[in-house]
């Protein structure tokens, strides 16, 4: 038995934590499917799904055994040995995706570090240094370490923390003639979410992935596509790229993938894999067996015909009571996104105002999340029920009626 444990509380936070995060009121203790549990026993549901990653909800049986299971075998034993769940999750995901080879780590970041530094790494090895450049997107998302902040488009991210890493430009999102004008020859990779997250749930173009999929082949570029969002099931499919038809050299995995417990998963082709030799890159914790096995859980019910059919069916639920209820009280004009990753744009006179949104529904008990100032995002489990679908939409139009009264 653990021993008793001090009493805390959310006042707690401004007094031993670093300022960088501002937390809502209460302080959730307690989940279970699509339901959570605050201090003072109030019970809300969960359409935040802890910003895309709790897949299968909270306290999923098969998550909770597995990882119960691993507890009593091996927690860890770093990268001067392999481990089974880590063997086993690699050929999961070889198996079900375009990828021949695995590198497992601990955050989306992480995953994204490790592209990038991959598709440096073979421009280098097959062109010479001169071939460096990366192409990201304007507001893109890819993580918050220095790299990452880098080629993400968000300099309020970036910027004030010295100098950053170069080579790195930025065009705007779907538009493909800005991608033409800046590719060339010393591209070493383009860089895109499917869907762009963080910066509001817009989706690519087919005709935009596509195309950057023929540009990065003229051009010796490799294509990345950060799925850290995207993939393990949110879009209906596996991955986004699947999605859409278009497969990119290099694929990010982390959020989803482990539904709560942190991994992180760089997914590539055999022929560039074999650039990161023995010592070129690493970590201590990647690919630790209690998170593998975890990760292997969620992939083995996510990656089946009824749950991602279910999440396909879920968004048409989700989308046609939020497309009703932005109507009705002129609070969006638009419901967008793939399967359960949905983003609410807001109307004009709300423009700016996600976070009132985002309080308002907290009041009525519901969790939900903002994907910049002007879109609020719905990234619930995917397997949440029916019931506590419309539940919950009960409870945003409670919000919503409220908010716009006042
Ligand atoms: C969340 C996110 C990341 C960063 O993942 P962390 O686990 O927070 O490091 C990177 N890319 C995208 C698209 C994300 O949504």
């Amino acid at each position: 038995m653990s021993a008793p444990q001090a009493p805390v509380q959310r006042a707690d936070f401004d007094q031993v934590m670093v300022p960088n995060y501002a937390p809502a009121a209460f302080i959730p203790v307690r989940g279970a499917g699509s339901r959570v549990w605050d201090q003072a026993g109030r019970e809300l549901i969960d359409f935040a799904g802890g910003i895309a990653v709790n897949v299968l909800g909270h306290a999923h049986p098969a998550l909770v055994g597995a990882l119960t299971e691993q507890a009593n075998k091996l927690w860890h034993v770093s990268n001067v040995f392999t481990n089974e769940p880590a063997l086993r999750l690699a050929h999961k995901l070889v198996d079900a995706t375009f990828a021949d080879r695995a590198f497992f780590c601990n955050s989306g970041a992480e995953a994204n570090e490790a592209a990038f530094k991959l598709a440096r790494r073979v421009a280098h090895d097959r062109f010479g240094p001169e071939k460096h450049e990366i192409i990201a997107t304007v507001n893109s998302f890819h993580g918050r370490t220095l790299f990452t902040v880098s080629v993400g488009g968000q300099p309020k991210y970036s910027d004030g923390f010295g100098p950053k890493i170069t080579g790195i430009s930025h065009v705007p999102y779907n538009d493909l003639e800005a991608l033409k004008a800046q590719i060339s020859d010393k591209t070493c990779a383009v860089v895109i979410e499917p869907i762009q997250g963080e910066s509001g749930v817009v989706p690519a173009d087919i005709a935009y992935l596509q195309g950057a999929r023929e540009l990065c082949n003229k051009h010796n570029a490799l294509l990345i596509f950060d799925e850290v969002q995207t993939g393990v099931g949110r879009t209906g499919s596996l991955f986004a790229y699947q999605h859409y038809g278009v497969t990119p050299d290099i694929l990010s995995s982390a959020k989803s993938l482990g539904g709560g417990f942190p991994i992180g998963a760089m997914l590539t082709t055999e022929d560039l894999a074999k650039h990161l030799t023995v010592g070129t890159h690493g970590t201590t914790y990647g690919g630790n067996p209690l998170a593998c096995a975890v990760a292997n859980a969620v992939l083995d019910i996510v990656n089946t015909p009824e749950v991602l059919a279910g999440v396909k069916a879920k968004h048409e639920r989700f989308k046609k009571r939020l497309e009703q209820i932005g109507e009705k009280y002129g609070l969006f004009t638009q419901v967008r996104g793939v399967g359960l990753l949905i983003g609410c744009v807001l109307s004009e006179a709300w423009k700016g105002k996600a976070k009132e949104v985002f309080n308002a529904a907290e009041k009525e008990n519901l969790m939900v999340l903002q994907a910049g100032p002007d879109v609020v995002r719905f990234a619930p489990s995917l397997v949440v029920e029916d019931a506590d679908i419309d539940e919950g939409l009960d409870r945003f139009e409670r919000a919503a009626a409220k908010l716009t009264q006042a």
